[in-house]
């Protein structure tokens, strides 16, 4: 009947073709392919959970190496404009964290303290959290001496003339030390083993600076100072023996962990906690539910990359929902 007919067209207003969990450079991609072919997306751009709305670059001064801006442009601004873009289209947003997910139900179902959202399928783009070594007193200088990102803090007055401190042995963590030597007076970079994992290029720029110091087989055992930090009690991984360094500021350059606490359960993770995808996909385990960004990418991780597989992922997504009717 006509009645039936209404009420099922009703319910189906209710559930949304495709939700986005995620707004960095992947989720917004997504977002703006998924609007254009009409899908109406709603996307969950995050409060607090793995980061702020807009993702990592949200976290930096210049990008200088995504295509179209040949005089580099700021990490926000850049993520102002894929937002603005996204919206032009029609992206529904959501300013939240999304705290539950039920995809093993059909529609699926995406939870925030403020909303419940029904969705025929799910690009999840949650990105990736700087890993952190978890010292005892890490919290105490959390803010006050311990950052997770030199390009965030480093300008801080708190670092200005003060002898620093990275740890870490791979790209990151050397692109870490040579920015800080523009606010600190000397950079100390601490590398667990013998030797550094950062490309040849990176490495050689850190062992010719002369205002950065490497110290091979050493690992940070804890933090001191009253108030702010003072300097680091060391370890060297060989010997054992003990000494102290003093510093007014640590940061960490030790990877990232995968933003994928919310849906662990729900979609096959590799070992250390990435999505796991089809190789040349976005699919994940499951059907409707595909993975964009660092989420997924332990070999890359650059904005161009996840835009890349964001708008992978909601190509994928339109053919899903054509093939689900
Ligand atoms: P992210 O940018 O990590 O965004 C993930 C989003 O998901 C965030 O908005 C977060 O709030 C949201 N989120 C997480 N959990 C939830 C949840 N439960 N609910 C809702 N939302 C959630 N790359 C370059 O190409 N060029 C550069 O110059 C460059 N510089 C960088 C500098 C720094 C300091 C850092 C940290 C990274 C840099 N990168 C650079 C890497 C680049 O930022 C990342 O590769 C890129 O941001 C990954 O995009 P993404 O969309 O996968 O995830």
């Amino acid at each position: 009947s006509l009645g039936w007919a209404m009420q099922a067209a009703a319910a189906d207003a209710d559930v949304a073709n495709v939700v986005i969990v995620g707004s960095g450079p992947a989720g917004f991609t997504a977002a703006i392919y998924a609007a254009r072919a009409n899908l109406r997306p709603v996307l969950f751009e995050g409060y607090q959970a793995g980061g702020v709305p807009g993702g990592q670059l949200m976290l930096t001064t210049e990008v200088e190496n995504f295509p179209g801006f040949p005089e580099g442009i700021t990490g926000p601004e850049l993520m102002e404009r894929m937002r603005k873009q996204a919206v032009r289209w029609g992206t529904q947003m959501h300013t939240e964290d999304v705290e539950y997910m039920d995809l093993s139900q059909r529609p699926f179902v995406i939870r925030s303290a403020e909303r419940e959202v029904k969705a025929h399928a799910v690009i999840l783009a949650t990105g990736a959290t700087a890993k952190r070594l978890k010292l005892p007193s890490e919290e105490k200088f959390w803010n006050y001496g311990i950052s997770a990102c030199a390009i965030c803090d480093g300008a801080s007055p708190i670092f200005k003339g003060k002898e620093l401190a990275v740890v870490g042995g791979g790209d990151t963590a050397v692109e870490e030390a040579v920015y800080l030597t523009k606010y600190g007076s000397h950079v100390h970079l601490l590398v667990r083993r013998d030797a550094l994992r950062a490309s040849k290029a990176m490495a050689d720029r850190a062992s010719n600076h002369r205002n950065i110091t490497i110290h091979y087989n050493t690992a940070v055992e804890d933090a001191y100072g009253d108030s702010t930090l003072a300097g680091l009690h060391l370890k060297n991984t060989v010997t054992g023996e003990t000494r102290d360094l003093p510093v007014g500021g640590l940061f960490y350059g030790i990877g990232h962990t995968p933003n994928s606490k919310v849906f662990k359960d729900q979609v096959a993770l590799d070992h250390e906690g990435y999505v796991a995808v089809k190789p040349g996909s976005c699919e994940t385990n499951v059907e409707g539910v595909f993975a964009a960004g660092d989420l997924q990418d332990h070999e890359w991780r650059q904005a161009i990359t996840a835009a890349g597989s964001g708008c992978m992922a909601a190509l994928s997504t339109e053919r899903y929902l054509v093939r689900s009717g």
